[in-house]
């Protein structure tokens, strides 16, 4: 196999200016939010549904909405039941009102919003980057790994033992959460004001979620799934492909290795290209998240999000690092070093997907784990391991159900919450927020108010860097246990 060449020695390491871009886009960001990000506007020409006047206040990550009508200045337009709507999020204002979002975009953005969403449209060019080589490095990677094992029992043998540690260390992360969410007791110390807006994510039962992931292993049309991106199907098509090929053996299998091997390296070549750019993506990403949600997105809901963050912080930081050390031999802080570039990524994108390619050169690049193994064990965990989502439900859940009940949830419902935030971390997809429509299936599962969801909306994002960091870095730790476990 052709080496990729590593990086200059001369340049500050990958992993320092990505840290760089991710403080500096972040400063920049809430300077930004603090000097421009208030914009009161009243709107007079013609406006939709026969309103005379509207205010629309853009402050920090709330768009607030007062509407009179042509009756002498009365505020009567309601919306939300209230006299004044307020939208955490610009899309979900857009779906309820498309016409007062046209207006709003026109006249009432402010400048720190507009530098923003300039900055995600900029930043979303390096996802997208990362995005068009996604599949065919998948395709590729994994078709030399699997032919690389030579035998099939080694892959069931790598299988049992990748789905063993998955399962596991959710476990572990979920138990984690829930000693976390019942010591801080995060309901129980908020006092909120906001009125909850429903939510109306849509989702399936747990039944329909697990029969559909199953549905998803046998694409009815392989090009599709490759079109679509659905990694599961590609996943296991790839596999299977792989595995005829190697059981027809001799010349056919020889030839389809050298091409798998051949688009692998261009692929492997071209990531570290777009990798190189990662430090101004990262940058631009952060900016916008900063300078469109300000502090405000460090602010509210402060215990529940202590309760998140210390528990990502124990299962990152102790869990699996002893894992790494005792079971995998390796020293916990080379290996996270080695990963850094991937975890900043995560981080910024909250895409454990868009990350999968910096994480898949990063471990076979920085941390020597062999490609046979990578291969197959990350786009495996991309899809379906996803420790910090799985804590991250489980700690949610019950703080919405503290605060819904007024006390803490009893242990019978607990462990109902453990085995479905479990079930939904495996059917959530490695993308932005995936893990806040999969909780729809936990709180249904023990009858909490699904509109109890939007108290937490305005803090998502925040939460989803730091859970989508920690399914990486997971998916990491994995690969490298995996990878010593076999010979
Ligand atoms: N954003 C997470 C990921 O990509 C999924 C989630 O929303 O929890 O891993």
């Amino acid at each position: 196999m052709n080496q990729i060449p590593s990086e200059p020695s001369k340049r500050l390491a990958l992993h320092w200016q990505i840290l760089i871009g991710m403080i500096g886009g972040a400063a920049v960001g809430l300077l930004l939010n603090l000097m421009l990000s208030t914009t009161n506007v009243t709107v007079h020409e013609s406006l939709p549904l026969g309103l005379e006047k509207v205010v629309l206040q853009d402050s920090t990550n709330t768009v607030v909405i007062t509407a009179f009508d042509q009756q002498g200045g009365e505020t009567i337009y309601e919306i939300g039941g209230t006299l004044t709507a307020e939208f955490r999020d610009l899309d979900r204002f857009k779906d309820a009102h498309p016409g007062l979002h046209e207006v709003f975009q026109n006249h009432g953005t402010s400048v720190a919003r507009q530098i923003g969403m300039l900055c995600k449209r900029l930043g979303g060019l390096f996802l997208r980057m990362l995005q068009m080589v996604a599949v065919p490095l998948i395709v590729t990677s994994l078709t030399v790994g699997v032919m690389g094992l030579g035998r099939a029992e080694r892959l069931g043998r790598m299988f049992r033992r990748t789905m063993f540690y998955y399962v596991c260390t959710s476990f572990i992360a979920i138990v984690t959460g829930l000693v976390m969410v019942n010591a801080i007791q995060p309901g129980l110390r908020t006092s909120l004001t906001s009125s909850p807006t429903p939510y109306t994510a849509e989702s399936g039962s747990l039944s329909e979620v697990l029969l559909s992931q199953l549905e998803t292993l046998i694409p009815t049309n392989p090009i599709r799934a490759l079109a679509n991106g659905d990694f599961l199907s590609i996943i296991s098509f790839t596999i299977a492909f792989a595995i005829f090929a190697l059981l027809i053996g001799g010349k056919t299998a020889d030839s389809i290795k050298n091409l798998a091997q051949a688009g692998f390296d261009v692929m492997m070549k071209m990531t570290m290209a777009i990798i190189a750019l990662a430090p101004l993506g990262v940058l631009l990403l952060m900016l916008y998240v900063t300078a469109t949600h300000g502090s405000a997105i460090f602010g509210s809901l402060a215990w529940y999000m202590l309760a998140v963050f210390l528990a990502l912080v124990v299962h990152a930081c102790v869990t699996l690092p002893l894992i790494l050390k005792f079971v995998a031999g390796r020293n916990p802080w080379e290996f996270a070093k080695s990963m850094s570039p991937a975890l900043l990524t995560a981080f910024s994108s909250a895409s454990s997907n868009g990350t999968l390619p910096l994480t898949m050169a990063n471990i076979e690049q920085r941390a020597g784990v062999r490609n046979q193994t990578s291969s197959f064990v990350l786009p495996l965990g991309a899809t379906i391991n996803m420790d910090g989502t799985a804590l991250y439900e489980a700690v949610a859940v019950l703080f919405i159900a503290q605060l819904e009940y007024g006390e803490m949830m009893p242990l019978g419902a607990q462990l109902v919450v453990a085995m479905t935030a479990l079930l939904a971390s495996i059917g959530a997809a490695g993308i932005p927020h995936a893990g806040l429509v999969m909780m729809v299936i936990v709180l249904q599962a023990v009858d909490l108010p699904v509109e109890k969801q939007a108290l937490i909306l305005g803090v998502d994002r925040i939460l989803d860097m730091c859970r989508t960091s920690v399914n990486v870095w997971s998916d990491s730790c994995g690969c490298a246990v995996i990878d010593s476990l076999d010979d």
